[in-house]
């Protein structure tokens, strides 16, 4: 029992550190520099992190440039005050996800560029062949590990196979409808949803993100810790990362929140 629990947290805090770190920080925002090596390499952690529920750099990237340029209003691809359930947002999410993927809808000129792109693994992750053979992998590891007597461990396989929009759901939904505002001239519904944030990498705290998207560390009062910016320091100090240190003030805050706004009015 033990080890299939081992196994799960494992890949839930991994799937949850590349997506925070390489799709949303790194391919999204640019927040640091990587040089062609190291990212190469973080592109290929994030395939084998989020094994079957891969998310593809670019069509993350883009999705998300929209969801802060149209936060929370009717072109927001995954907003909670969109849907009336997280299951539809979800849907919604993975609709518009697919036709930016597959090239079915282009998507405006000033979110599609600026990304990472690894056209081998881009060509072979979305397949069906990459994502039923991870998810059989998966599958493998708990018919060696679980035991006879602990057969409720099967409950966890499905959130396995899609790690990386249960993650993704979570921050969208609960970032954007429970908690507390430490910005609350924001043009958006963004919250930051304290208690469970240590399970996601810093990424609920969406107000403080929203207010300043550009900035790498998510918190800002004393008592918020971004486990994500934590990791980052240590990589930048080993000489990995390069982070383009912007500290967020109050004047760039509201200057970041007028862009918001003219991005809505555009
Ligand atoms: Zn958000
Ligand atoms: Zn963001």
């Amino acid at each position: 029992m033990t080890t299939i629990l081992v196994f799960f947290a494992a890949h839930w805090f991994l799937s949850a550190f590349v997506q925070s770190f390489f799709l949303h920080r790194y391919a999204s925002h640019g927040q640091f520099k990587l040089s062609p090596f190291w990212e190469k390499f973080f592109y290929i952690l994030t395939f084998v992190a989020q094994g079957p529920s891969f998310l593809n750099p670019r069509a993350y990237a883009i999705l998300h440039k929209m969801h802060h340029a149209y936060s929370d209003d009717e072109k927001d691809p995954h907003s909670p005050h969109q849907s009336t359930n997280i299951f539809k947002m979800m849907w919604k999410t993975a609709v518009i996800y697919d036709d930016i993927l597959k090239d079915r809808v282009k998507p405006e000129p000033r979110f599609d560029k600026e990304y990472p792109v690894f056209p081998t693994i881009d060509r072979f992750s979305s397949t069906w062949v990459s994502r039923l053979t991870l998810g059989a992998l998966i599958t493998f590891v708990y018919f060696a590990f679980v035991p006879m007597d602990a057969l409720w461990l099967y409950a966890l396989l499905p959130l396995q196979w899609i790690m990386g929009p249960i993650h993704g759901a979570m921050v969208n939904w609960g970032g954007h409808k429970y908690g507390y505002r430490n910005y609350k001239h924001i043009r958006d519904e963004s919250k930051n949803t304290l208690p469970i944030d240590f399970l996601i990498g810093g990424e609920l705290y969406q107000n403080n993100h929203h207010a300043a998207q550009n900035s790498p560390n998510f918190a800002r009062k004393w008592w918020e810790i971004d486990t994500t910016y934590a990791v980052m320091r240590v990589l930048n100090f080993a000489g990995i990362i390069e982070l383009k240190q912007r500290k967020p003030s109050l004047a760039r805050t509201k200057s970041v929140a007028r862009t918001g706004e003219l991005a809505k009015a555009a």
